[in-house]
C-alpha cells in the first residue's frame, strides 16, 4: 500500500510518501481502507521525536480514521467487507486494575492508534475489531475523521469529568483548536454559557458562530479580568484548559468558588503553576482527563448525525501531499481540523 511515513525524526520534510508494508489482521483485528484521517498535535510530537513512537521507526502517524472494512482476522464477528466504520483511537488491555474498574483511558498499557501502532496516514490501517464503530450514512468520512480525538476528549472533559450543567459558565481556551471548537459546541448543547479565547481578531466571528457568547483576544485582553467582568465578578464554573504554562495558572484565577479546571492537554508547555491558596480556600477542583469511552463516541455520532454537533474542518489534502498538510498545521494556519484523503 501507499503511506506517508517517516524513517527519522524532524520536520515535515522527513515525511515520505511511498510503498509501505501492508497491515495484516491477526485474530481479533480488522484492516480498514482509510477514507479520511485527521491530523493532530500528537502527530507533530511523534514526528519531531518529543514523543517517539513506542514501536520505533519507520512509523505512520494518524489517530483519527474513518473508512471501510477491508479484511478481518480470526474470531471477528459483526463486521462485513465494505462497511463504513470509524476507529475508536484508544487501545487498552482489558485486564489491568483500571480496565477492570471500567476506566480504560487510564489503562496501564494504554496506547493510541498512530502512536503505539501505525496509524491512518495510509491507504490501509489495522486496529482491534472491538475499536470499530459503524459510521452512520448521514456522517461523511471527512466529518467522522474530525471527531474521535478532539470532540471525544472535550465531551468527556465537560460531561463526565466537570459534570457541566445548564446555566453554568465555561471558559474554553483557544476556540480555534480542535478541542476548543468542540468544547464550545458541547457546552452550548448542555445549555451552559460560554466565553472563549482567540489569538487573532479574525477568529472572533468564527468563535461566535460556534456559540460563544463572549470572545477575548488573549494577545490584547486579559482573559481573567474579562471572565470576572462577564460573570459580574463571580468567576466561571468550569475552565477547559489545554495550553499549559501561564495560561494554566491564570485559568485557575478565572474560576469561582467550587469551580473546576479540566486539563486536557499541554500544547505550549507540559508545566503549569498553581497558587495553592486559591485551590484550597476556594475549594477548586483541578482534574486531568484524556479521551473518553467508546459509548461516548457513539453518543457524539448520534448528535453529529442529527446535525446538533458539527466538527470544524479547515482543509483536506491528498495523502500524497501529507508533507504540505503537516506543514500547514505546524505553521498554525488551520482553523479547525486538517484531513488527509488517500
Ligand atoms: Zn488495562
Amino acid at each position: 500500500m501507499k503511506a506517508a511515513f517517516f524513517k527519522e525524526h524532524g520536520g515535515s520534510d522527513k515525511i515520505i510518501y511511498d510503498e509501505y508494508r501492508d497491515p495484516v489482521s491477526a485474530a481479533g483485528e480488522a484492516v480498514v481502507r482509510v477514507r479520511a484521517c485527521a491530523l493532530n498535535h500528537v502527530d507533530m510530537l511523534l514526528l519531531d521525536g518529543r514523543y517517539p513512537p513506542p514501536e520505533g521507526l519507520p512509523h505512520v502517524n494518524g489517530c483519527e480514521v474513518t473508512g471501510t472494512v477491508e479484511a478481518t482476522g480470526a474470531g471477528v464477528a459483526g463486521l462485513t467487507k465494505g462497511q463504513r466504520v470509524i476507529v475508536f483511537p484508544g487501545f487498552s488491555c482489558g485486564t489491568c486494575e483500571f480496565c477492570l474498574r471500567g476506566e480504560r483511558t487510564v489503562c496501564l498499557r494504554y496506547g493510541y492508534l498512530g502512536a503505539a501502532k501505525d496509524g491512518g496516514y495510509a491507504e490501509l490501517v489495522k486496529a482491534p475489531a472491538a475499536n470499530l464503530l459503524p459510521l452512520p450514512e448521514a456522517i461523511s468520512f471527512e466529518a467522522g475523521a474530525a471527531v474521535p480525538l478532539a470532540m471525544l476528549t472535550s465531551w468527556h472533559a465537560l460531561i463526565a469529568q466537570a459534570n457541566l450543567r445548564p446555566g453554568q459558565t465555561v471558559l474554553v481556551q483557544a476556540a480555534g483548536s480542535g478541542v476548543g471548537s468542540a468544547a464550545i459546541q458541547i457546552a452550548r448543547l448542555v445549555g451552559a454559557r460560554v466565553m472563549t479565547t482567540v489569538g487573532s481578531d479574525d477568529k472572533v466571528e468564527f468563535a461566535r458562530s460556534l456559540g460563544a457568547e463572549h470572545v477575548v483576544n488573549y494577545r490584547t485582553q486579559d482573559f481573567v479580568e474579562e471572565a470576572k467582568k462577564w460573570t459580574g465578578k463571580r468567576g466561571v464554573d468550569v475552565v477547559v484548559e489545554h495550553i499549559g504554562g501561564e495560561t494554566f495558572e491564570r485559568s485557575s484565577y478565572a474560576l469561582t468558588r467550587l469551580g473546576t479546571l479540566v486539563s486536557i492537554g499541554s500544547h505550549d508547555t507540559h508545566w503549569g503553576r498553581l497558587d495553592l491558596r486559591h485551590v484550597y480556600s476556594k475549594n477548586l477542583r483541578i482534574l486531568g482527563t484524556n479521551l473518553g469511552s467508546i459509548l461516548e463516541l457513539r453518543t457524539i455520532l448520534d448528535y453529529l448525525a442529527a446535525g446538533r454537533l458539527k466538527p470544524v474542518i479547515d482543509r483536506t489534502f491528498a495523502l500524497k501531499d501529507a508533507r504540505a498538510a503537516v506543514q500547514h498545521v505546524l505553521d498554525r494556519k488551520n482553523k479547525g481540523k486538517v484531513l488527509l484523503v488517500p
